[in-house]
């Protein structure tokens, strides 16, 4: 994948983007990206957008969400906190 603003070759790493769910801005870390060594560009694949959206709902407590820690289950729900 090339990069849209200046055609350098993506590289895929670990870091953190912002995202925004039912109007409230929170920040994604330890997550899949795409990022420009060039110009410093990230980009996020759908994919990984829709799945912290899911992880979101499950597990957001406050304003950050770690990616990593979801996806391998080693955080514990909300719902079991409260329930
Ligand atoms: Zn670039």
């Amino acid at each position: 994948m090339k990069c849209t603003e200046c055609n350098n070759t993506l590289h895929k790493t670990i870091g953190e983007f912002s995202m925004s769910i039912d109007g409230k801005t929170i920040k994604v870390i330890n997550a899949p990206i795409l990022h420009c060594k060039n110009c410093d560009l990230v980009v996020v694949d759908d994919e990984i957008k829709n799945n912290a959206k899911e992880f979101a709902k499950i597990y957001l407590s406050d304003n950050i969400l770690d990616y990593a820690e979801c996806e391998a289950g080693t955080m514990i729900p909300i719902m079991n906190l409260l329930f």
